[in-house]
């Protein structure tokens, strides 16, 4: 072992440290893909021993990749042969749940539903939630600013945190593990090391906002016949849920179907000749008078022809399997790779001109691509998969080109990492990209933490 990585050793320990063949056991990025190539994994078990390593790394200059979960979509965690990857799954204490001021104190090793669980047992919920719970951690959650399927009641990742304690690449700790709303004492630093995606410091551990549970839960699958129909449900079901809408998840008719036909794995809850289906979901304290008043808006609605069908889920277990249809990507992705990925934001005035224009663009140019739509409607967000990829440069151009029109962003919730990277000035000004240099430089000046990714 390098000088450095004895010394490194005797701050962690045979437990913190991994030189051995077992690196390249562990995945370089999401959907256990690659084998990690980097020359160490750190797996420090507390922010003094991450200080110690980091101000090591700093002053050999040392290049670190921050990986947690491993399920982020942005190619942010890749590693390169020189790299140490540092991991904290050794630190998923959850050190304080306040039940009267409703916060929580938790290391970043946490994993994402271990933190709902501890949050239920006090009649508490932990809002941010999306299909990689089960793997993703509170550092990953955190530094990709992880949006889901509750952003239109709760807010993203970002929105959840009240305290940040993140070490910076020299090894300094900045401890900001404050638990109040409200704290206008100058510069919000703890914001910067939300969405930063590894690149300014290691967060560590995070004061995080619980709500109160809403354990009632009315789903339904509904289909509509025209966009505008959709988004008058979405504008009728904020206001006649009184608040308690809290997913609103569209799928494109080409989603729809593939989910439904294409992988094997999904009931056809509502014929598939529809153009768009949206999953709604209200949660509340009060499963009686939650479900009369969801019946209720939902039946006007279907008075009104605002929707044409709807299915309402009877049991959690019909919930889950509604659900399935919208969340199981991992099914298709396996029946649709290769793909190439989109996680877009625009104005939902613009929703509907957009996603025809790169149909229209793709299959003009793409005779042979297919482009399955869907996302977190409420929220402007979009996802869409294209596939069979032939020429993903030229693909990338014609969805990008329209999304520029419209003033879209290129990335909604996954963040830029790697893949995004050439496209960031779509969505940013010189002016913003030069403000981001100077922080990253300032933070971060020899450039160890995780190099290359989102402007490095
Ligand atoms: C099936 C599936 C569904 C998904 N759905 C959604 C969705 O609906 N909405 C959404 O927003 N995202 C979604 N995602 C992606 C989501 O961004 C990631 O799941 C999550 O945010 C990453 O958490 P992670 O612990 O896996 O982090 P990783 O992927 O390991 O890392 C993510 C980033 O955090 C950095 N990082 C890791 N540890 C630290 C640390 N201690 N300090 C600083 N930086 C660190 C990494 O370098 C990387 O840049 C989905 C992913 C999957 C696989």
């Amino acid at each position: 072992m390098s000088e450095l990585l004895n010394a490194i050793h005797a701050i962690v320990g045979d437990k913190g440290l991994i030189t051995d063949e077992r690196v390249a056991q562990r995945p370089n990025e999401s959907w256990s893909k690659g084998s990690c190539p980097a020359k160490a994994v750190i797996r420090p078990a507390s922010t003094e021993e991450v200080s110690k390593v980091l101000a090591l790394c700093h002053e050999a200059n040392q290049t670190i990749i921050p990986q947690a979960g491993m399920t982020g979509l942005a190619d942010a965690t890749k590693a390169t042969e020189g790299d140490f990857v540092l991991s904290l799954e050794r630190m998923r204490s959850i050190e304080q749940l306040d039940t009267q001021g409703a916060t929580v104190l938790v290391q970043a090793g946490v994993v994402v539903e271990d933190l709902q669980n501890a949050a239920a047992e006090h009649d508490l919920l932990f809002a941010v939630d999306w299909g990689a719970r089960g793997s993703a951690q509170v550092a990953g959650m955190l530094a990709a600013n992880a949006g889901g399927n509750k952003v239109i009641r709760y807010g993203m990742a970002r929105d959840q945190v009240l305290g940040l304690e993140v070490v910076l690449a020299d090894g300094t700790v900045l401890t900001n593990l404050k638990e109040t709303l409200k704290d206008n004492t100058g510069y919000d630093l703890k914001q910067l090391f939300v969405g930063s995606e590894g690149t300014l410091g290691i967060i560590t551990r995070a004061v995080l906002r619980l709500w109160p549970s809403a354990p009632a839960r009315q789903t339904a699958l509904v289909g509509v016949e025209s966009f505008d129909n959709a988004l008058l449900l979405l504008n009728t079901l904020k206001q006649k849920l009184e608040g308690k809408l809290s997913a609103f998840e569209a799928m494109w008719n080409s989603f729809y179907s593939f989910m439904v036909n294409e992988t094997g794995n999904h009931q056809k809850f509502i014929d598939d000749s529809l153009p768009y289906y949206i999953l709604v979901e209200s949660e509340c304290v009060d499963d009686t008078r939650g479900k009369e008043q969801f019946i209720e808006v939902l039946g006007e609605l279907l008075e009104q022809e605002v929707i044409v069908d709807a299915v309402i889920a009877e049991s959690q277990q019909q919930s889950a399997a509604l659900w399935a249809v919208r969340d199981d990507i991992e099914a298709m992705v396996q029946a649709f790779s290769p793909l190439i990925p989109y996680d877009i934001s625009l104005p939902l005035r613009h929703m509907e001109a957009y996603t025809n224009e790169v149909k229209e663009a793709l299959s003009e140019q793409f005779p042979e691509s297919t482009c399955l739509t869907f996302g977190h409607l409420g929220d402007g967000n979009i996802h869409f998969c294209v596939g069979p990829v032939s020429d993903k440069k030229a693909i990338d151009t014609v969805v990008y080109k329209i999304l520029e029109k419209y003033k879209g962003s290129v990335s909604a919730e996954h963040g830029i990492g790697l893949s995004k990277k050439p496209y960031i000035h779509l969505s940013r000004s010189d002016a913003e990209l030069a403000v981001m240099r100077s922080i990253k430089a300032a933070l971060d000046p020899k450039g160890i933490l995780n190099p290359g990714k989102i402007i490095g």
